[in-house]
């Protein structure tokens, strides 16, 4: 089951594929272990090279898991991790990355978010990622969770311009960011990773998402995160731990929305119409 990702360009120059693995509540259970690390190796068999994770998940066990799943594997995956913003200080964001990379059993991560803002000035945070970089235990970082308005005191901040990424919550009920957010990172080559991209799962029963599914002989999840990649430089990264939906999910990659569906979607969800504050799961 290999399949050719779409794939997003970043600032700075990598690309990766636009459909990409989450982990939130994977590492809970010891029953549930060897399911969660089936499914993150079979989508790295199927091209789905992007793993996001954090520290926050499972107090570290799910970066256990991703490092269980990515062991003998480590240069086919692009890993992305988050700090913290308790963590965010200049010495406690060098601190939890080592952490992470121990859990991780890596050197180095692809990409280490900003889980989001805290008390900590963002200067400080910026600082610390840059140090880790120029130490190679990162690659690049980004932000997550944040609005316009601190992405834009982000970029007024010294090196602050690097930033990557923006992890939000993005998906058919939740697009908010359209109105503003999103078109304003596009302009900046700033790439949106959408989460919850199936607002885990409650969006799967919508009907307008079922008659486009039904049209196309796909599931509803396979039409939801083919809408969110729709965007250029929007990266898609559900969770599974499911063999048969890690299908079902790949299955929107060769999935192409006509006018028609769009307009049946925009329907039931429409596109916003006015600026409203980023939502947070
Ligand atoms: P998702 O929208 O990805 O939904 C995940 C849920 O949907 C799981 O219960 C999963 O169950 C189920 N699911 C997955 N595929 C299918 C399918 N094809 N059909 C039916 N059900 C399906 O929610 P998440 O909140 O997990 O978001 C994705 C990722 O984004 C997270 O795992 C995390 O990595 C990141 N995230 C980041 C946040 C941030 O603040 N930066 C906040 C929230 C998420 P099952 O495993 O049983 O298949």
């Amino acid at each position: 089951m290999t399949v050719s990702p779409a794939s997003v360009v970043l600032p700075d120059g990598r690309s990766v594929c636009a459909l990409g693995q989450g982990t939130w509540f994977m590492g809970e259970s010891p029953d549930r272990a060897q399911d969660e690390i089936r499914s993150l190796q079979a989508g790295l068999d199927a091209g789905l090279a992007l793993i996001d994770t954090a520290e926050m998940y499972a107090d570290g066990g799910a970066e256990e898991i991703v490092g269980r799943a990515i062991a003998g594997r480590r240069d086919e995956v692009f890993l992305v991790s988050k700090v913290l913003p308790e963590h965010a200080s200049r010495h406690g964001t060098a601190a939890a990355c080592e952490d992470s990379l121990r859990r991780l059993k890596t050197d180095t991560l692809d990409l280490y978010l900003l889980h989001w803002r805290g008390r900590h000035r963002l200067s400080d945070t910026v600082e610390a990622m840059e140090a880790l970089q120029r130490e190679g235990k990162i690659r690049a970082w980004g932000v997550s969770n944040l609005d316009m308005n601190d992405m834009q005191e982000l970029l007024g901040v010294p090196g602050g311009s690097q930033v990557q990424v923006n992890q939000v919550l993005y998906n058919l009920g939740r697009r908010g960011i359209e109105f503003d957010l999103q078109p304003w990172c596009a302009q900046r080559g700033v790439a949106i990773m959408a989460y919850s991209p199936l607002e885990q799962g409650r969006l799967l029963d919508s009907p307008a998402l079922n008659t486009v599914a039904q049209r196309h002989g796909v599931t509803p999840a396979a039409v939801a995160l083919a809408w969110t990649m729709r965007l250029p430089g929007v990266i898609s990264i559900p969770k599974t731990a499911s063999l048969a939906r890690l299908r079902d999910n790949l299955a929107s990659l060769t999935l192409t929305l006509s006018p028609e569906d769009l307009g049946t979607l925009d329907a039931a969800f429409p596109a916003p119409t006015r600026s409203q504050p980023l939502e947070i799961l």
